[in-house]
């Protein structure tokens, strides 16, 4: 698979990352070795960008998958904590777990606001001290901010923007709109900002949590047309997914190709749900209840999966998964 060079970070790496999240215990849950089989089934396919996080509990597989081989994938993790303490544990954690001496990338992981740069200053000068020390390589920024994803480009720390973008602007955030949302266009300015600007990006969410999977070609067109993307990162669940992508990124892919997402089903991610509600007003089939923690959740029996939910949810919480096994 081709291999992009990620900004001025010196790295090259595949048009498409692997999310691991989905194959962890919030998603899909894989078994470990069901889990780790489909990463190294992505490594002999040429996929060498591998994106984990604290916050997902999906260090095991990796580990699984890269014990006692010669792979050497490009793996960029992130925390959600704010202080020197916890960005430190947190590094250590991922080293530790994942039997590395040295992390590729480590973000500051889902930055809100401008202001909140500001707020974790110290977790930032963790990673700086963690850089220097050799125990990371490089520091990134993962966000579905608008505001936030232009403000990289003047950060000198920062060297690597991940930044949702899809097609139709979903669980695109902006805080400088009235009503916090924001478009596919001003992220696209902001990506094309932060690159010239010799910043490393690479996307996710080109599938907007697979509620635009039935638009396969446009979603991923879209995102790869944009300039300043070197990669964009998906979370795959299956091989078959794996096969998609990689026939789309050589060119044999079917122009009319459209994917079977009827095994799909409406998941709401307990983490990201901040409980505003909208999600419960909009659903035509009152499919979706408020639970004891304030949260929303979706009672499967009645559910439709029309997608009509996850537009209207501005922390992208709602996504489409698919529960069927590995294959
Ligand atoms: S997919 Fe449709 S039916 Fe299911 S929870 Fe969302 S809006 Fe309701
Ligand atoms: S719209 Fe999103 S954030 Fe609001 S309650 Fe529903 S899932 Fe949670």
């Amino acid at each position: 698979m081709e291999k992009i060079r990620l900004g001025k970070t010196g790295l090259k790496v595949s048009k498409v990352g692997f999310g691991v999240l989905t194959m962890g215990a919030t998603q899909l849950n894989l078994p470990l070795d069901e889990g780790a089989e489909l990463i190294r089934y992505a490594m002999d396919k040429g996929i060498n960008l591998f994106d984990t996080a604290q916050y997902y509990k999906t260090y095991k597989y990796l580990r699984k998958a890269l014990d006692g081989t010669n792979y050497e994938p490009i793996i960029s993790s992130k925390c959600l904590k704010s202080s020197y303490e916890q960005m430190t544990e947190a590094i250590e954690e991922a080293r530790r777990e994942l039997n590395r001496d040295v992390i590729d990338i480590f973000m500051l992981h889902e930055l809100i606001s401008v202001k909140e740069y500001n707020f974790r200053a110290g977790a930032l000068e963790a990673l700086v001290d963690a850089k220097a020390k050799g125990w990371i390589r490089h520091i990134g920024v993962s966000t579905h901010y608008v505001d936030v994803a232009e403000m990289i480009a003047d950060k000198i720390e920062i060297e690597i923007l991940f930044p949702l973008i899809n097609y139709k602007g979903l669980g695109i955030r902006d805080n400088r709109n009235f009503d916090g949302v924001g478009t596919s266009e001003a992220m696209a300015a902001a990506i094309k900002k932060a690159a010239l600007a010799g910043k490393g990006v690479f996307g996710m969410k080109a599938f907007g949590g697979g509620n635009l999977t039935g638009t396969y070609r446009t979603a991923l067109d879209y995102v790869y047309g944009l300039p300043g993307i070197s990669a964009m990162m998906i979370g795959f669940g299956k091989k078959r997914e794996i096969d998609d992508i990689v026939s789309y990124l050589d060119g044999t892919m079917l122009r009319d190709y459209t994917p079977d997402i009827s095994k799909k089903r409406i998941f709401i991610d307990q983490g990201d749900c901040e409980g505003c509600n909208a999600c419960v007003q909009r659903c035509p089939s009152k499919a979706i209840f408020v639970n004891e923690n304030g949260l929303a959740e979706v009672n499967h029996d009645i559910c439709l999966t029309c997608g009509y939910c996850a537009p209207v949810c501005p922390a992208r919480a709602i996504i489409m998964i698919d529960k069927r096994k590995s294959e």
